[in-house]
């Protein structure tokens, strides 16, 4: 099982979020859920995860009539761990976007639950569905059935109509800060039995621009490799070249040089330097001399082209995971 899987958040305590951790936390000690609840925010940053999280804390046997931290390993636990739990249904609305799916779906709600106190449904980049399928899913989420929680996902919140988001409490995710990171993959190297030098965990909290996705999935590489991670392996790992400073190109791209960009974006391609880490820094670092002052906000423009270059890149690339 590769380490993004088998290190997926199990309980609140391991949300790597720390302000997803203190709703989550006021949502048990309130002991009351809302019917609905939006969970908005950039790809990779524990979306899913949480939710499965909500549908075992409302569900757990262990918990009785009080809300609480999942045991993890009551049967209602363990077969929403095991995704075979028929009461929690996960649907992908980039797939399933249809009418008729949220028709099949509206029949399905208005069952109680089979097993399971609650039934929970999930569903994943619900900006994706069509306008009939919104209008089906408002109808319910206006009458919702007691016995139901549905959870919401998407990346492109924007592109949820607002009928739908006034119905739902929202929950905001938001790019990891590099300690958020380092708490996530501490937990991951301590499970592993495995050791990392000085200054690795803080060049990958960097390096993968706040998805803890990419940044476990690098450690999982590393790891694999050697118990004791060294900064130089891990660096070469990311960058695919050993000691890459993309400082050169930032500093050619702001003086507007043309001819010195292309010699040393030339440079960094033939040096096996991995394009989407190459992207991602160039944004990260014209995004910090931004906010430094030391270039004008003409830059936003290509910062946000070169946004839409990386989206794409890692929307190509998510197959592979
Ligand atoms: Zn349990």
């Amino acid at each position: 099982m590769n380490l993004y899987l088998k290190y997926r958040p199990k309980t609140i305590e391991e949300l790597d979020l720390s302000g997803v951790r203190r709703i989550l936390g006021e949502i048990v000690k309130a002991n009351k859920t809302a019917h609905a609840y939006l969970l908005t925010g950039p790809r990779g940053s524990g979306k899913t995860s949480t939710a499965r999280v909500l549908a075992r804390i409302v569900n757990c046997e262990r918990n009785g009539k009080k809300l609480g931290e999942p045991c993890n390993k009551c049967p209602a636990c363990e077969s929403i761990l095991q995704g075979s739990a028929l009461d929690v249904i996960e649907i992908d609305a980039a797939s399933n976007r249809g009418i008729d799916d949220i028709r099949d779906l509206k029949e399905k709600i208005r069952l109680a639950p089979a097993y399971l106190r609650t039934k929970v449904y999930i569903i994943d980049e619900v900006h994706m569905l069509t306008t009939e399928a919104f209008n089906a899913l408002l109808k319910t989420l206006e009458e919702p059935p007691s016995h139901s929680l549905f959870i919401l996902c998407t990346t492109e919140a924007h592109k949820v109509p607002e009928t739908i988001i006034s119905r739902c409490v929202q929950i905001q995710f938001t790019k990891a800060t590099p300690e958020e990171m380092k708490r996530s993959f501490e937990r991951v190297i301590k499970g592993e039995n495995a050791t990392v030098e000085e200054g690795v965990l803080q060049f990958l909290s960097t390096a993968v621009d706040g998805s803890f996705r990419d940044g476990v999935k690098i450690l999982d590489q590393a790891i694999s490799h050697s118990r004791s991670v060294i900064l130089d392996d891990l660096q070469e790992m990311v960058t695919g070249s050993r000691g890459y400073r993309v400082e050169k190109l930032l500093l050619a791209m702001i003086a507007k040089d043309g001819s010195l960009s292309l010699f040393e974006l030339n440079g960094a391609i033939q040096g096996g330097v991995d394009l989407s880490y190459l992207l991602v820094s160039i944004m990260r670092g014209l995004r910090d001399k931004l906010i430094a002052g030391e270039v004008g906000v003409e830059i936003t423009r290509l910062i946000f082209s070169l946004d839409e270059v990386a989206r794409k890149l890692a929307t190509s690339l998510d197959g592979e995971l």
